[in-house]
């Protein structure tokens, strides 16, 4: 379960926007982004004046990283993903996002049971979730229509999870690909989400063109 276990806070100052990766944190005063919107590194300050117009190349690899970035996927395992998503028939971009999306940490980010996709997948590994009735500890899983996403049985007594059914209820929805039971703290997969249902600022185009090369 390979991930990037570095200051993730740079991520967001190294792509010059806010990639929402350290949850609650994120929207308060102490987002390094808010008090530090340039570069990381010595000279990250001066390069926010020297940026002059961006090369193809380049916009296309920070496209590719923050896409990278948000998701928590590395490399290799991005590259497996957008070679499954030139097999799939469509737009080669949103096949790409949609099997990103149908990541298990994503699902359980998204369904409200932790507060950034490092947590969720944080939790998954730890084996909190069952999928259709199975436990399962692995983050990658993609999950497919009528999957089941649930809070393991012996996980439920957990403080955590407790003080999550209440927290649950004043979420703001979840994405229309998804239903969620509160009361049994579980979520199912409607059908795969589609690119109109991913609230991200991702141009999958110029991801396609950096693997297009
Ligand atoms: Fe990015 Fe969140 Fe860190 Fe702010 S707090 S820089 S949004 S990861």
């Amino acid at each position: 379960m390979a991930h990037f276990g570095g200051p993730v806070c740079k991520l967001c100052r190294r792509e010059g926007e806010k990639l929402f990766l350290k949850g609650s944190r994120c929207l308060s005063p102490k987002c390094s982004f808010e008090r530090r919107a340039y570069p990381p590194g010595q000279h990250g300050r001066d390069a926010q004046f020297r940026r002059g117009r961006a090369s193809d190349y380049h916009r296309q690899l920070r496209e590719k990283q923050k896409a990278r970035r948000i998701y928590g996927v590395l490399e290799r395992q991005f590259r497996r993903y957008f070679r499954e998503a030139q097999r799939r028939p469509g737009l080669t971009g949103s096949n790409l996002l949609s099997i990103l999306e149908s990541r298990l940490d994503n699902v359980v980010y998204r369904l409200g049971f932790a507060e950034s996709r490092a947590h969720a997948r944080q939790l998954v590994g730890h084996g909190h979730f069952t999928v259709n009735g199975r436990r399962t500890n692995i983050p990658s899983l993609i999950v497919g229509p009528n999957d089941v996403v649930a809070v393991r049985e012996g996980s439920r007594k957990r403080q955590y999870f407790r003080d999550l059914r209440s927290a649950l209820e004043n979420r703001p929805p979840v994405p229309e690909w998804l239903a969620l039971n509160t009361t049994e703290l579980s979520g199912s997969v409607l059908r795969r989400p589609e690119r109109s249902d991913i609230d991200l600022t991702i141009n999958d185009q110029l991801i396609v063109e950096y693997y297009s090369r």
